[in-house]
Parts: C-alpha cells; structure tokens; sequence
C-alpha cells in the first residue's frame, strides 16, 4: 500500500514539473518580440557648479568669489549727464545710489542714466533697466542749473549756507557765517631758509591747527549779536599742489548771510592774524578766496524731515563735517528708505528744531 502511494507522489510532482515547464516555454514562444527598444532613462540635469567646493578642490579654503547679481531693480533716476546717478535695489538689500561708471555688482557697472531707465554693462553685454512710474502730482519739481527738470518724492536739502533760501522756515539755530582763507596755488619752498617751525610744517605739507578754536565760541554767540564780529583761527592745511592759509570767519546778526564782506579788509585781518602765529607765512602772496559756510548754534546739525513738508529732508549745518557727515548721510539715507527708523535720528539728538 505504501508503496503505491510513493509511485502516486513521484507521478505527481513530474506532471507538476511538466506543466511548469511547457507553460515557461508557452509564455516564452506565444509573446510577440517588441518592436523597439524602451527609450534610455533621461540622464539627471547637471548640477550647478558650487563656486566654494570648486574653489576647495584646487586647493583654496576661502570663499569663492561671488557669482555677478543679476536682479537689479530702479528705485529712482537722476540724469543729469556726466554727473548722472540711479537709485538701484540689488538682489533685494537696501536701495543704494550708483553714479555713472561705479560697479553695481561684481563685473556689472553702471554706464547710462535717462530719463526713465538705467543701463547697466558686463562682460555679457549690456542691460536696460526701467524704472517703475512714479506719480507726479504728489512730488517735487527740482530746476537743475544746466536746464530742464527732475520729479522726485523725496529730496533732501544740503545746500549749506543756500539751504534757508531753499527753505526759509529752516528752525533759527541754522545760521551762516563768511569764511576766508588765503589759497596759495603752489607749495612755498624753502628759500629764503627760515627758522619758523610753521613755515617748515607748510612746506612740509603738514596740517598747523591753533590749539584752542575760536570759530564755536562765535558761532554759540550768533544769536545774541547785536553787530558782526570775525575772529582768526591761524593755520594751515596742504590742498592739492598748493596751501590753504586760514582761517577767518565773520558772523552777522540774524539769519542773513548778506553780501560778501569787503574782500579787501577781510584779507587784511586775516593776515594780521597769521602773523601772530608766523610773520613770514603771512606774507607769502596768494588769492584770497571767501564763501558763506552753514552752522548751527549749539553743535548739533539738522538731519531730519522739515515738518509740514512731506519727503522734503534737511541735512546742514555741521560743527565737524569731515567727521559727522560719514555717519549720518548713510543713516538719513536708510530712514528715507524705510529700512532705518526714524528714532535713530532723534537718538542722535540730530532732528530740526
Ligand atoms: C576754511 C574752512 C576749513 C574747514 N575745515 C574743516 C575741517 O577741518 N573739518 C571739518 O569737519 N569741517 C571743516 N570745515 C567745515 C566744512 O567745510 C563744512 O562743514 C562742510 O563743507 C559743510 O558741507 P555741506 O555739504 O553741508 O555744505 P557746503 O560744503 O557749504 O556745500 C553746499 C553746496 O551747496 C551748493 N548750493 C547752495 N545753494 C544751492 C542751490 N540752491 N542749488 C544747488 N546747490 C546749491 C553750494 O554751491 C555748495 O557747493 C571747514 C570750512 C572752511 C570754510
């Protein structure tokens, strides 16, 4: 009996293995052939060349160089030939002023300034930019001096001693006084030899500063005087080739700057002074040049927006120019952008007033 049933079993699995076979060989024979090969799978893109690991890889561990911006957007135009500039927003950062010919990003410059758009320049050729329509009833008109007209929301006025003119309701502790200096158009040598320590600085083309300045004393003074008063801060200072001698500043009672003082006199003053310092300085022979100079009477400038007068800013008046304006021109420029808070200003204690 049991020996029938392994012969079953052994039946069995060879007609199992049978079937298996003729149907691989069906499936194989009845399947038509295709009659084109799949297309190849699409190769994945390139990627973008990473400017540091390429920088790495021979041998560099700084950053790479940036690659050239190109989202450049016109905030504002300013054509006015050579001396033409464009407000421009680059790759989203604050709006920044560019004149003609200064680099904008690297590799791109500014090169064309119209009316209504900037052109930008790079190795890749050239780009117009247009600016975005701005309207005109809301701004202000300026006249330019060669001819013609700019509009523009915002305007700041920093005109020196020609700002009141500009804006007659500036606040009073705006004022102007004449300034006059002796400038000699070449370097004073040495012969006649001197002994003057002043004379050897002047050749020398170092800067003689007096110790004590009289010109703040005058200018905390202007607004109780009842007649002009000048005084001589004696000094000198290299100007290109040549020298300035100086300084004498006169003040007048109220707002006025008036017309030029006498030329003639305030020369006279001048070098009378300069001798007290050094009597042969005061007597080299050179041009005496004068213009009316911006103050304000407590040291603080103005740097703010004239109330009542909506995108119309002042910045004027500066007790030490050379030092103040490098910092607060960019922070006006950032409150007038929006991208600084106007607090920043009344932290300086710097708001017309
Ligand atoms: C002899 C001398 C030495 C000085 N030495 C120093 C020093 O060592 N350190 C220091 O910090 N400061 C010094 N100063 C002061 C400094 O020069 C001034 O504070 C500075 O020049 C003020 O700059 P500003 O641009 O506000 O005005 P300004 O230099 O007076 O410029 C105003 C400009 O506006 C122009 N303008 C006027 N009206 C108009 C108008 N309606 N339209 C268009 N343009 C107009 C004027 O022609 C001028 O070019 C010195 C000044 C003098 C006179």
């Amino acid at each position: 009996m049991s020996s029938k049933l392994a012969s079953s079993l052994i039946h069995l699995t060879l007609f199992a293995a049978v079937c298996a076979i003729a149907a691989y060989w069906g499936v194989r024979i009845l399947t038509p052939q295709p009659t084109a090969a799949p297309p190849p799978l699409a190769a994945p893109p390139p990627r973008e060349p990473d400017p540091v690991l390429a920088a790495r890889m021979f041998g560099q561990v700084q950053q790479a160089a940036a690659r050239t911006v190109s989202n450049i957007q016109v905030a504002g135009l300013f054509a006015a030939g050579k001396d033409s500039s464009a407000v421009l927003v680059v790759d989203g950062k604050p709006p920044r002023v560019f004149v003609l010919g200064q680099e904008v990003t690297p590799g791109t410059r500014l090169v064309d300034v119209t009316g209504d758009h900037a052109v930008v320049e790079s190795s890749g050729g050239r780009m117009e930019l247009r600016a975005p329509p701005r309207p005109v009833a809301a701004g202000w008109r300026l006249l330019l001096e060669p001819g013609g007209s700019f509009v523009t929301d915002q305007v700041v006025l920093a005109a020196g001693a020609g700002c009141r003119a500009l804006a007659p309701d500036l606040p009073e502790r705006h004022r102007a006084s004449w300034a006059g200096v002796l400038a000699l158009p070449v370097r004073p040598t040495l012969s006649p030899p001197s002994t003057s320590p002043w004379w050897r600085h002047a050749v020398g083309r170092r800067i003689v500063q007096p110790r004590h300045w009289q010109r703040p004393g005058l200018e905390r003074a202007a607004a109780g005087l009842a007649e002009e008063r000048w005084i001589v801060d004696a000094g000198c200072a290299p100007r290109g080739e040549g020298l300035l001698l100086g300084q004498i500043t006169l003040v007048r009672p109220g707002l006025d700057t008036g017309e030029p003082p006498e030329p003639v006199a305030m020369e006279t003053r001048l070098r009378q002074g300069l001798a007290a310092l050094d009597p042969p300085l005061a007597a080299l022979p050179g041009p005496y040049r004068q213009v009316p100079v911006a103050f304000c009477t407590g040291g603080l400038p103005l740097v703010g927006p004239l109330p009542g007068a909506p995108g119309l800013w002042v910045f004027s008046g500066f007790g030490g120019a050379f030092a103040q304006v490098p910092v607060l021109a960019p922070l006006l420029a950032d409150v007038i952008a929006g991208v600084a808070d106007g607090s920043a200003l009344a932290g300086l204690g710097v708001l017309p007033g």
